[in-house]
């Protein structure tokens, strides 16, 4: 039943996080908990949780394919899950 996407996890898996599981993830900008992104507020300490999930996190540190959204290693040219061509980040990597 949960055999699906098999080799798309495979290949997310190896950057830690999948972008799913990213996209509904939040992390509390007061003691760092991860948080479902459904959550308004907090379960630790109770304090509003950001808008912006862990994905757009880390795409705003990160370069991202941008047929897909997958985010990619600065040192990556291909997007691993559809092959799309990605652009040279070498502006991003000054940031
Ligand atoms: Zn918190
Ligand atoms: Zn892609």
């Amino acid at each position: 039943m949960k055999k699906r996407n098999a080799n798309r996890k495979k290949s997310l898996s190896y950057f830690g996080f999948g972008t799913d599981i990213m996209k509904h993830s939040v992390v509390c900008s007061e003691c760092n908990s991860l948080e479902p992104s459904n959550r308004m507020y907090c379960s630790k300490c109770n304090s509003k949780l950001p808008k912006s999930n862990l994905h757009d996190l880390y795409k705003s540190y990160h370069i991202s394919c941008e047929k897909c959204g997958t985010v990619l290693s600065n040192s990556m040219h291909y997007c691993p899950h559809c092959g799309n061509r990605v652009k040279a980040s070498s502006e991003l990597c000054a940031l």
